[in-house]
């Protein structure tokens, strides 16, 4: 295509420059006819001593002179007349011209020339000149040099349209890097990187081989960002890629999907080392400056199986598995198993109605009665959390709590939860309690204290009736900061009470290391305590070592009369429990309020029991 278009062109190029210097050839080969001619006719005249005398004669009739002896034509001239000064003929020599003057080669021309004698003007000498032969020559030249220069031309054309052809592919090339590559880490971009899954895909199953794909999604990177800006989490991005580009080698494709979220393809040789490759890409910090980060990972791994039709599938498996480590809590791979995805799914479903319902303010407090277990008087409430979704599903604590721990919503939702649970309290009569279950992760912020004596100032409540409820969930790990934190809770008046007792990680050891006001003993253990006579001796034990720390104990789970007057019996200060009452909405405290559920109560227990509704009835 280029070399037809550099011919034509150079084919161009010599036409016109031909037709220009044809023009030119014309008028130099005039030129020499001319100078021939002059040079002819004064040889003529010279060689011509009687033609003054011709030209002088008195015109006759008779024909002009043919042959004028030594003055033949040579060469170029062709032929000659010569006129004397009257006008007539007086001498033809052997011109091979028409009438017209104009002969078969197109560079004859004829020249008229005056000649002198003594300085006078005695006649016109006209002579025919062939100067065909020097303008051929000429021609012949102009066409060699025309051919070198326009193929010189062509040539300086042809380079440099090969220059320009090269660095218009350089640009495209350059560009179609960009275009696949991410700006921040250089590495493959997603469309890259999707291109590269297919292809790889495409090879295993020719091959009979498998695939291994890691999305891998870092940990709360949306916070770093936020403290440390974004030039920073960018900084911390490149890290990540020179990190992975390392531990992963040559053979296998890293890319940077999108924001935080880097992808990996490895072939089945590589492929299961991947996994703890992966891992220790985040053990060591990251440090840069006087910065030094820890970041983790949350890994989806998925492996192409035979079954599985495209590398779109693949893509699939690998995100569901990703969603599930992350949903997990992060900090984790999780490879791709249909059961684990399914069960995942639905923790993904609960973090969703959660976030909803955090956006939208929609969860609702409860309050479960709590008694005096010998007088069976109300004492206080213990505030529960529900949530029902936009369908009318209810969704119980136990299942959505451990979600919004994961999805880190705990800290807002707790919070809101003590507020809402004060400003009830404060309505209610001054010897009511409130209680308010407190998740593990509320103590990691370090702010809990300062925001929990914030509520008790906003809502004006007595932190004397106010109860936390934490389980021994607490207790794992680094119990210093939690107790730090408990004790700065009770010096703000607040009580502490340790939940579920018996149930999670019962130890003796934090019994004596941490001062609770009260035990709430699970109730697994009064259930237990109807056919077993251990659980039940276990019970007593526990009572025990309630009065024996100075500790009020609770039982949970009342269902019964054989219940109540059992933990009555054993000792146990208060009672809890379906018997006195299911967890009743706020709209229910705060329209019939108390006085109504003292008769509730006596209508729980048979009329046995005692409330005190002038109390009640004054709140
Ligand atoms: P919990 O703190 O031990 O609360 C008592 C649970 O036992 C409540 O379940 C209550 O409805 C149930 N219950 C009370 N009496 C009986 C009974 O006689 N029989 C039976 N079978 N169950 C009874 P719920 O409301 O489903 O709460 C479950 C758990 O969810 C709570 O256990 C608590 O650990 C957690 N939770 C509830 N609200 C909150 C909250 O606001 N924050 C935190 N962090 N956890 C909460
Ligand atoms: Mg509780
Ligand atoms: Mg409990």
């Amino acid at each position: 295509m280029t070399n037809a278009f550099l011919f034509c062109v150079g084919a161009l190029l010599l036409v016109v420059g031909i037709n220009v210097a044809r023009v030119e050839i014309n008028k130099l080969a005039h030129g020499k006819a001319t100078e021939l001619a002059h040079q002819w006719s004064t040889q003529v005249v010279t060689n011509t001593p009687f033609l003054p005398r011709i030209l002088a004669a008195p015109k006759s009739d008779t024909q002009p002179i043919r042959n004028l002896g030594n003055a033949r034509p040579v060469g170029p001239i062709l032929g000659y007349r010569i006129y004397d000064p009257n006008g007539y003929l007086r001498v033809l020599v052997d011109a091979p011209v028409t009438s017209s003057g104009v002969n078969k080669s197109t560079f004859h021309t004829r020249i008229a020339l005056p000649i002198t004698s003594g300085g006078k003007t005695i006649g016109t000498i006209v002579s025919d000149v062939d100067a065909s032969g020097f303008h051929d020559v000429l021609m012949a030249g102009a066409i060699k040099i025309g051919t070198v220069i326009s193929v010189a031309i062509s040539f300086l054309l042809f380079v440099s349209l090969m220059v320009r052809v090269a660095s218009h592919k350089e640009a495209l090339r350059s560009s179609n890097t960009l275009m696949r590559s991410d700006s921040v880490t250089g590495m493959p971009n997603q469309p890259a990187f999707l291109e590269m899954l297919a292809t790889a895909h495409s090879q295993e199953v020719a091959q009979h081989t498998t695939t291994n794909l890691y999305l891998l999604n870092l940990d709360r990177f949306a916070r770093v960002n936020e403290r440390l800006g974004n030039s920073i989490g960018n900084v911390l991005l490149r890290l990540v890629a020179e990190r992975l580009r390392l531990a992963c080698g040559n053979s296998v494709v890293c890319a940077h999907i999108n924001g935080d979220t880097f992808g990996v393809i490895a072939d089945e040789r590589t492929g299961k080392r991947m996994d703890t490759t992966l891992q220790q890409v985040f053990l060591q910090p990251f440090n840069f400056g006087q910065n030094v980060i820890r970041l983790s990972a949350s890994i989806g791994a998925a492996t192409s199986t035979a079954g599985l039709h495209s590398s779109d599938e693949l893509h699939r498996h690998a995100e569901l598995a990703l969603r599930a480590a992350k949903t997990n809590g992060g900090h984790q791979l999780v490879a791709y198993d249909s059961d684990t995805v399914a069960e995942f799914r639905e923790i993904d479903r609960i973090a969703t109605v959660v976030e909803d319902a955090c956006q939208n303010n929609e969860f609702e407090l409860h309050y479960q009665p709590v008694v005096d277990a010998r007088t069976r008087k109300l004492c206080s409430f213990e505030a529960l959390l529900r949530l029902t979704t936009a369908d009318g599903e209810q969704i119980g604590p136990d299942s959505f709590i451990p979600v919004a721990e994961r999805i880190g919503r705990i800290e807002e939702i707790g919070l809101w939860t003590l507020r809402e649970a004060c400003k009830t309290v404060a309505g209610l009569p001054k010897h009511i309690g409130m209680a308010v279950n407190l998740s593990v992760q509320q103590f990691n912020s370090g702010n809990l204290v300062s925001e929990v004596a914030k509520i008790i100032k906003d809502t004006r409540v007595d932190p004397g009736r106010i109860e936390l409820e934490v389980t021994e969930g607490v207790m794992i790990g680094d119990t210093d900061p939690v107790f730090r934190q408990l004790s700065q809770l009770q010096s703000l008046g607040i009580k502490i009470a340790l939940d579920d007792f018996g149930t999670g990680y019962s130890s003796l050891n934090y019994l004596w290391r941490f001062n609770f006001d009260k035990l709430k003993v699970d109730q697994d253990f009064i259930r237990a305590s109807d056919h077993n006579p251990k659980a039940q001796a276990l019970l007593s034990k526990i009572v025990e070592v309630g009065r024996l720390l100075d500790m009020k104990v609770t039982a949970e789970g009342i269902e019964t009369e054989t219940h109540a007057s059992r933990v009555a019996d054993l000792g146990c200060d208060y009672s809890q429990g379906y018997l006195f009452g299911k967890a009743i909405p706020q709209t229910s405290l705060a329209s019939v309020v108390i006085s109504e559920f003292a008769e509730y109560i006596r209508r729980q227990t048979g009329g046995q029991a005692d409330v005190d509704g002038t109390d009640v009835a004054s709140g």
